[in-house]
């Protein structure tokens, strides 16, 4: 009698109901066995697809040197310098920490231990307009990764009317072009968070009394979690698929300008460390920018929670903007508020020049407004929105910018205008 014909996988003999193809040999293989087969070569192909979707969205990430990274932020953000120094070492350090983990999943070192490096996201204090924005951006420009702003102010805790905390990750995620690979691993800039700190004489928190409930839903996002994220955004919907991002990789900055701290650190410098006061005088103090001193415990006594201080490891601070670094602003910057302009009248064909006491005036006024930098474009616009709107179609070659024109323009605006109208009630 011949033998019974058997599947070799599964070794079922062959009856009515299983369909045996032959192979080589007498071997054989069941329909059900294919099936199990090729879905099994469906999971591993995804899963390889997703591994090499994943190495890519990090592979594309440039690690630079420290120096390499200055360099950058040198080339667009004036000044600056220990924070533009402290941000390239917390950047460098956490890009080679993910490539890091990337090509060796078990973080070990050569005596086999497990080392897991700590993410450090930074908190940036200074005054507004004096550019932390600006450097965030450039770092996530420099490194190639996707960048998003949110403003702490309108964030709440879930369930409050106003933006949840969760409306970040959607706008990063668009950012990355819904990579949700890249997404996780870009950079957040959260401005005004000292505007979250709780704090009885605090007008901005209006929604939550204490501030600690957004403070709370922040902290999440930043020692990582994995957040459920509607990707077109809006409220969370039953209907609606959700996309997951886990928040761990992701490098957040937080930024304010944090009115008040000042008073905080002086005070604790003058009744703290009496070595401190004995190389520098009360009077050296009142001239520093007190920021540089800032440690931990004042952001404490500001109003932010312990737990929020603990995730943002990298403190540093930003100088406000004199006379001379608003003047460098105008025009040095690779992107120069000035270079913008004169690009604009070059492609009308038209050769624009700024004496350089027309720019003075430009930055006296700015340094009045206490708006940092932020100021600058402002009255940049106010005195050239004319020529904007007469010079194209005329047949000027070269158009230079005078201070008789720059005050008269400015006079004659609304900015102007306030100005003067606020300087004769202060008089
Ligand atoms: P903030 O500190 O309030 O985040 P921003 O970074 O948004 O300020 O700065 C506002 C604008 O002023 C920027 O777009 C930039 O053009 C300019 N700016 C501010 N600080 C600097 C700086 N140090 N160097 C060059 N430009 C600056």
């Amino acid at each position: 009698m011949a033998p019974i014909a058997r599947c070799n996988f599964c070794g079922r003999p062959q009856d009515y109901n299983i369909l045996l193809i032959p192979g080589q040999k007498g071997a054989n293989i069941c329909a059900d066995c294919i099936e199990t087969a090729h879905n099994h070569l469906k999971e591993e192909f995804a899963a390889l697809q997703s591994k090499s979707k994943s190495a890519s969205a990090t592979s594309s990430i440039q690690l630079l040197t420290p120096k390499q990274i200055k360099a950058h932020l040198d080339e667009y953000v004036i000044g600056q310098d220990e924070a533009k120094k402290v941000l390239a070492v917390a950047v460098h350090n956490h890009y080679k920490r993910l490539l890091f983990k990337q090509n060796k999943p078990q973080g070990k070192d050569t005596e086999g231990e497990e080392i897991e490096i700590e993410k450090s996201n930074i908190l940036l204090a200074g005054p507004t307009g004096t550019g932390k924005t600006l450097m965030a951006r450039t770092l996530a420009k420099v490194l190639n990764v996707p960048f998003c702003i949110a403003d702490a102010t309108v964030l709440t805790e879930a369930g409050y009317v106003g933006e949840d905390v969760e409306s970040i990750l959607v706008r990063l995620l668009q950012a990355a072009e819904y990579n949700v690979e890249a997404a996780q691993k870009g950079i957040v800039y959260i401005d005004e968070v000292d505007k979250i700190a709780r704090r009885a004489d605090n007008p901005s928190i209006t929604r939550d009394v204490s501030g600690e409930g957004v403070q709370q839903a922040l902290l999440k996002l930043l020692e990582g979690t994995v957040s459920n994220v509607p990707p077109k955004g809006g409220r969370k919907h039953p209907d609606q698929p959700m996309v997951q991002i886990d928040t761990s990789q992701i490098l957040f900055i937080c930024g304010g300008a944090f009115d008040g701290l000042e008073k905080i650190i002086s005070k604790r410098l003058s009744v703290q460390t009496v070595g401190f006061n004995r190389n520098k005088t009360q009077e050296d103090l009142l001239h520093e920018n007190m920021f540089r001193y800032v440690q931990p415990n004042d952001l404490k006594k500001f109003g932010l929670i312990p737990e929020l201080i603990g995730r943002m490891p990298v403190l540093s601070f930003l100088d406000p903007l004199d006379k001379p670094a608003l003047r460098r602003i105008l025009t040095e910057p690779k992107n120069a508020i000035v270079r913008q302009f004169i690009r604009l009248f070059q492609m009308e064909g038209v050769k624009l020049n700024f004496e350089p006491e027309a720019l003075d005036f430009i930055v006296d006024q700015t340094d009045e407004l206490k708006l940092g930098a932020r100021g600058l474009r402002s009255i940049l616009e106010v005195i050239m929105r004319d020529s904007m709107y007469n010079l194209p179609g005329e047949k000027i070659k070269k158009y230079t910018v005078s201070r008789e024109m720059a005050e008269s323009e400015f006079r004659q605006s609304a900015l102007g205008i306030m100005k003067s109208a606020e300087m004769l009630a202060a008089s």
